[in-house]
Formats: structure tokens, sequence, C-alpha cells
């Protein structure tokens, strides 16, 4: 295999090794070169070193193995044909069948032949039996293996044995080459008793007969640990380096101007909960200093971030800086354009307003605006990344919904301050909570606040399952709660395969609504619609003249109307879990009693039914994402980071936090202490990927 990789580390094998093809073949499963190939670790093992007499095994999942002679073999055509066989092993008969088979291997399995069988048994007709076993055959005195077999992630045209012959000798002339060889200070190892690096990836591959089988197959094991904390460590280092890189950059100081914070706090109808002083206070010193803030303030919908943010962009603009605000879709954009407004205009700050739907005319003078420093704060949505936006002197990036933009756009805020020659520091919001751990691995290049408790007064919101059966029961209450002078939501159901059915399904919803419902005011809205059109919408919504809001998930993200106490979510059984809790989180922002109705439809999924359980128990952000990376996987938590942040492949930061936290202290002390180190272990497990985002 070609190493690709710069240095020492991974250093290639002879070509001749292995031929193009084969190389082809190996690459489709990620491995590049010889580092690549001994960490290609064994999924899971298999038990051969010992066989259970027949008459001892019972039914069950557990994978055994037994040795016997075929006493009868036939292929047999009903309810389909198989070849069924039984083996005899002087304890018992056991059945074996195969719905796909060769000629060759009726043959093979005659009468008399000895066979080695691995599957789990099951029970048949005709007593025990096991289906599709793997199978050899054997004579009286064939030595069982003395160690776990290890079972590899294969691919097409290139078998278990071909993937651990390479191995084999990959491991074998290991102590020729680098890509075993011990990178870590002694000290580490010691402090963290991690085992001998060569020694942990080994006896994964080869595992001795005396093994425990249980922590090698559940990742447990010290070798796993030391292998896991590793690449914990990689990730680590990685992220941590570039924290620390940051800290070299300048930014513009922005330190708090006390009174005038007072001035804008008076103008606010409420006053800031705990947790928001404490992130307010973060966010605070970090504008205050001479380097970069990198900041993500995670708090549950409805906490309260936007006024945050809003009391962050006042201390830039009141040092003379620029602000930018940017959401991910017209409706936050405008709402937050609203909020401020109200805010900020009173105390004389100007505020542009730049969207992608925006005429010409209103664009150009808009980037006039900006360019000039007549206004000091621009709000607007994806729009604010482009070229032409030019910032005479901006000082803070704000990011609402920072999962929803990618590295490149935040990277392209940098060349917005050119001008002053500073990097502008940047605030990320998120409701969508990151679970902890996650943002420990994932995030370690971010510094995180988060508010932890909600405004008082919050009434809590009921959740209630309907099935699409009870359909009228839940107009009925739609229809009271109007009367009574609240407003609700009703949500129209999700199509996520195409924006054509999904804004066609919008229509029919909403034209079916205004025929249930003749005696309300009724609106719709939907991403589709222009701007204006939305805004006006909402606008009339906010301002109670109509009643009940079609929509579609655009209202997902900040919408905020307190009088609206209910919402109904059609086809409740198709959203994921943190789209519900955003959802949701549109009602229960006023005094009154709110109510989410989740209208589904049976039958529902296993994985739909769980959805909506936690759903239904939990109104908690932190324990539903909890959940949702427990039932999916860090995938969507990290859409934007992916293209970044190297994917771990062995460790899990939920259930490995204590070497999380270990190699988070590590690389502390690895970076500080020895950067000689601290580069041959990312050149050995990020090769040049080390070097990735800037943001
Ligand atoms: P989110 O964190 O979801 O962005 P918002 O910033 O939109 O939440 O705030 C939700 C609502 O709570 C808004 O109506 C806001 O004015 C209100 N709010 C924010 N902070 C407080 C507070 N400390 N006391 C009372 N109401 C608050
Ligand atoms: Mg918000």
């Amino acid at each position: 295999m070609k190493g690709k990789r710069a240095g020492g580390i991974g250093s290639p094998v002879a070509p001749s090794a292995i031929d193009e093809i084969m190389q082809a073949k190996f690459a489709a499963l990620g491995i590049a070169n010889e580092f690549d190939l001994v960490l290609h670790l064994p999924q899971r093992y298999e038990d051969e070193t010992h066989l259970y007499p027949i008459a001892d095994i019972l039914p069950s999942d557990k994978v055994v193995q037994v040795e016997g002679t075929i006493i009868q073999s036939e292929v047999m055509y009903r309810p389909r044909r198989q070849l069924v066989c039984q083996v005899e092993d002087g304890t018992g008969v056991l059945v074996i069948r195969f719905f796909n088979f060769y000629g060759s291997q009726v043959k093979a399995y005659s009468i008399g032949k000895r066979v080695r069988l691995l599957g789990a048994v099951r029970q048949g007709f005709f007593g025990a039996e096991m289906v599709h076993p793997k199978c050899h055959m054997v004579s009286t005195n064939t030595p069982l293996p003395d160690a776990l077999t290890p079972i590899y992630r294969a691919t097409a045209g290139l078998s278990q044995e071909t993937i651990r012959k390479q191995i084999r000798q990959a491991l074998a002339r290991s102590d020729q080459t680098d890509s075993l060889k011990e990178v870590l200070p002694v000290g580490v190892l010691k402090r963290h008793q991690l085992l001998d690096f060569r020694e942990s990836v080994t006896f994964l591959h080869q595992p001795t007969a005396d093994a425990s089988v249980d922590s090698l197959q559940e990742g447990t094991h010290p070798a796993w640990s030391r292998v896991k904390f590793d690449e914990l460590l990689a990730q680590q280092l990685s992220l941590r380096s570039h924290y620390q890189k940051r800290r070299s950059r300048c930014a513009p100081e922005l330190p708090e101007k006390n009174l005038l914070t007072i001035t804008l706090l008076k103008l606010l109808s409420f006053d800031l909960t705990r947790a928001q002083k404490k992130v307010l206070s973060e966010i605070s010193s970090d504008l205050a200093r001479p380097y970069p803030m990198q900041r993500l303030l995670q708090g549950d919908v409805g906490s309260g971030k936007t006024v945050v943010a809003a009391l962050a962009a006042f201390q830039a603009i009141k040092n003379g800086y620029q602000v930018a605000i940017m959401a991910p879709t017209e409706i936050l954009a405008e709402q937050h354009y609203r909020k401020l407004s109200s805010w900020f205009t009173p105390l004389g700050i100007k505020i542009a307003w730049l969207s992608g739907s925006q005429k010409k005319q209103q664009r150009q003078d808009a980037l006039a605006i900006i360019s000039d420093g007549g206004a000091m704060l621009a709000i607007g949505t994806h729009a604010l990344f482009q070229d032409q936006v030019e910032f005479n002197k901006l000082g803070l990036a704000i990011i609402d919904e920072q999962h929803r933009f990618g590295v490149e756009q935040r990277l392209a805020l940098h060349t917005k301050a050119a001008k002053t020659g500073l990097v502008p520091h940047q605030l990320m919001m998120s409701a969508t909570p990151i679970p902890r751990t996650l943002a420990m691995s994932y995030y370690a290049d971010l510094d995180v606040s988060v508010i932890d408790e909600l405004p008082p007064g919050r009434t809590q919101v009921v959740t209630k399952l309907f099935e699409e059966t009870r359909r009228d029961e839940v107009i009925t209450r739609v229809r009271e709660s109007c009367h009574a002078g609240r407003q609700a939501y009703w949500v129209c159901p999700l199509i996520e395969e195409s924006d054509t059915l999904q804004l066609k399904t919008a229509l029919e919803t909403y034209e079916s609504l205004m025929l249930t419902f003749l005696d309300l005011k009724i609106g719709l809205v939907h991403g589709r619609l222009p701007l204006q059109e939305k805004s006006a919408v909402m606008e009339r919504f906010k301002q109670g003249e109509i009643q009940l809001l079609v929509a579609t998930t655009v209202i997902e993200v900040g919408v905020d109307v307190p009088n609206a106490s209910l919402m109904v979510i059609e086809h409740a059984e198709r959203m994921g879990l943190s789209q519900l809790h955003q959802l949701r989180g549109r009602v229960g922002r006023g005094a009154e009693a709110s109510v989410c109705i989740l209208l589904y439809q049976n039958p529902l999924s296993e994985n739909a039914r769980k959805r909506l359980r936690i759903i239904f128990e939990s109104t908690d952000g932190f324990e539903i994402a909890r959940q949702d990376l427990s039932m999916r996987g860090p995938g969507q938590f990290l859409s934007a980071r992916q293209s970044g942040v190297p994917m771990l492949r062995f460790a899990d930061p939920e259930k490995d936090a204590d070497l999380l936290a270990a190699a988070r202290i590590a690389a502390e002390e690895i970076l500080r202490d020895d950067s000689v180190s601290a580069q041959r272990h990312l050149l050995r497990w990020l090769g040049n990927k080390s070097q990735y985002l800037q943001a």
C-alpha cells in the first residue's frame, strides 16, 4: 500500500506487497496506508476455541461451536428450496439449513463428512437447528484455534482471509516501520495508566486465548482503551491547538460600558434571569480581550438568547464597532430585526437589513450604510456572507442557529473585517442543545456558555398524543381555544422528499381547515411565500388578527408570539426529536397554560413510537438531545462540523466519557510541554487533515 502521508509515520511499505486492484479494494474500506491497515480493527470476534456438546446447547442468540458427522443430507423444496443436513456428535443431533447454496456444497455436505459449525441455535420443528452456520470441513484431529477469531469490516472481493493476512503481515513488519511506534511521552502513559500502543493494537487483532471475550466485544478491554484514548487525544490536540492558535490573532478590545448597558436594560420590560446574567458576563469579558472570542451560546428554546445577543451587540457598538447578526431563515432574521429595532432605534442606533429576497435598491442602500458605517448593526440571512457585503468596522458577528451554517460561511466573516485588520469576535447561538460529552469532544475548539433556566412565569407545555382517528376532538379543542381569545398554530405534515409536495400539502391543509373553521380567521405561512407576505402574515398573527396560523416547519425556529397557547402538529411521527421540541417551543411563551397536540397515524415504526414517547415525557431540551444522540448517533448534531472536525471511529464520547476527560487533560499537558509528541501524534492520526478549520 502506498503511504500518502508526509513524514516518517505511517511510512509506505514495498509496493510489491500488494497489487493495485487490491489497493483499490482496501481504499474502499478507507485504508490508504500502513497505519490505516493496522488500525482496521475487528468489528467483533468469534469464539472458535472450544466445542459444545450438541446435547447441551439451548436455543439463544449466543453463537456456539459444535462438531459432528453428517448423518443425513438432502435438498428439499418445501416451503422453498433448501439444503437440510443432520449432524450428530455422540451427544445429540442438530439440524442445519442452507437456503442459498451451490451444487458443490450439496456434494461436500454428504453423509459421513465431519463438519465444524458456528452459529446461533434456534428451536426448529425437528428440534435444535442452525440456519446458515459458518461451516467448515475437518478431520477427527483438526486442532481448535487457541485465540478468538477477529471479524473485520470487509467489502466485495476482499475476504476476511485476505484482510487477516494483510494485517498479520503489517503487524509483523511493524517493528521495522513506524506505524505502531510509541509516540506519547512516558509521563502521559504512566499518569493515565495506558498500555503500550503496539501491544494494544496487536492484541486487538490477535487476542490471546485467555482474553476476556466480553471486554473485547464491548470495547472495554484496556487494549481498546489505549486505542480510543489515542483517537480522542488526536481530536483534542487538533481542536485545542486551534483554540490556542486563535489566541495569537488580534481582535478589537471591546470592554463593557456599564452605564450604557443599564440604559438598554431599562428599555426591556423584564429583569435578566440568573443564567442570562452569568452567560452575559462570560461573553462580556471575552469581548474585552485582544483576541477573538469563539463562543457557543446554548440555551433551550425560549430561554432568552436574543436579549443576551442584543446586549453583547450593544457592548461592541458602544465601543465604536459594527455588529452583524445572521439567522438561517428570513422569518427569524426579520423577527430579530423587529425586536432589535424596538430596543436600539430609541437609542439612536441604525440597523441595516439584508436578505436574499429584497429589492435591488433596498439592498444597495443597505450595502452602502454597512460599508460607510452609517449602520452599526446589520441583520439578515445568508445574504450577509456575500462578497458585496463590506463592513466599515466589524467587531462582532452573531450567528443564530449556528448548526444551520457551514464552516465556509463562518470563515467568510473574517474577510468581512479586512478593513480593520482585526478578526471579529464570534458568538454562535444554538437552541438545539448539544449534549455535554459531544460538546467536550467535537466542540473542544470553542468556549461554551449555557443558559440553564427559563425566564420566570412560564407555564409547562402539556403534550398530548392523539391518533389521527380522533381528529374531530382536536378540531373542537382548537375552536374552543380560539373562541376563548387565544391563538393556535396548526403545523402541516412534513414531506421530506420534495419541496413541491410540501407546498401542495400545506395549501391543501390550509384549504381544508378553512372549510372546517368557517368561524375563525385563518392564515397560512410557508417557506415559498415572499418575505413581505410572510412577515405580513406573521405580523397579523402577532396582532391577533389571525386566530389560527397554518404553517409548515418554517416556524420551527425563533417565532415568538406569546398569546399562542395551542399547537397541533400533524403527522408528528414523521418529525425528528429536535424538530418536535423546537416546534413545541413556540407555545408556552405567555402566562396562559399551553398545550401541544401531536397527531399521529398508526402503524408507528419502533423509532417513531420511541420519539413520541420521549417528546411526551420530557420538555427539557438537553434531555431530549441526549436521547436523540443515543437513538441516532452524533451525525445530526455535527452536520456543519463534519467537514472540518475529524469524526471518531472507535471512541464514543458518551460511553467513553472517562477517557475523553483524560484525553482532554493529556492534550493540554502535551501541547504545553512536548510539541514534538503533539505533532507526531497528530500526523499519525489525522495526516494532513490536521490542518482543519480556521473559522
Ligand atoms: P430563544 O432563546 O429561544 O431565542 P428568545 O430570546 O426568543 O428565546 O426569548 C423568548 C421570550 O422570552 C421572548 O419573548 C423574550 O422577550 C422573553 N424573555 C427573554 N428573557 C426574559 C426574562 N429574563 N424575563 C422574561 N422574559 C424574557
Ligand atoms: Mg432564538
